[in-house]
């Protein structure tokens, strides 16, 4: 015996992403892979949420051209039915990640000139 076992695991080599030179594990690309795959497709039809608000945006009744999550995903707002709405892209732009509370107190916040 040499002091290495032959059936002992290793783990491979760590995968460089950054040009800062960062890497990931195998095991943590396995995991963001894994992630990825479970994604599913939304439980709702673009479509039909434009024409069950008539294609106007929830917020100002512009023509609509995005979906806006209202209570947004990074802020733990959910994927579903119940949490999308039709907006215009300047509303869904202004709004971005803010709540619904917290766009309103912004957009109601007194301007400095
Ligand atoms: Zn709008």
């Amino acid at each position: 015996m040499t002091g290495t076992r032959r059936n002992s695991r290793r783990l491979p080599p760590p995968i460089s992403v950054g040009a800062d030179g960062s890497s990931l594990s195998r095991l943590d690309v396995a995991a963001l892979y894994q992630r990825t795959r479970r994604r599913r497709a939304a439980p709702y039809r673009r479509a039909d949420i434009f024409a069950r608000w008539g294609g106007a945006c929830c917020y100002c009744d512009a023509p609509a051209e995005h979906l806006d999550h209202v209570q947004p995903l990074s802020r733990g707002g959910r994927d579903v039915l119940s949490n999308v709405v039709p907006a215009c892209a300047t509303c869904n732009l202004a709004k971005a990640a803010l709540t619904l509370a917290e766009w309103i107190a912004d957009y109601e916040a007194p301007r400095n000139p």
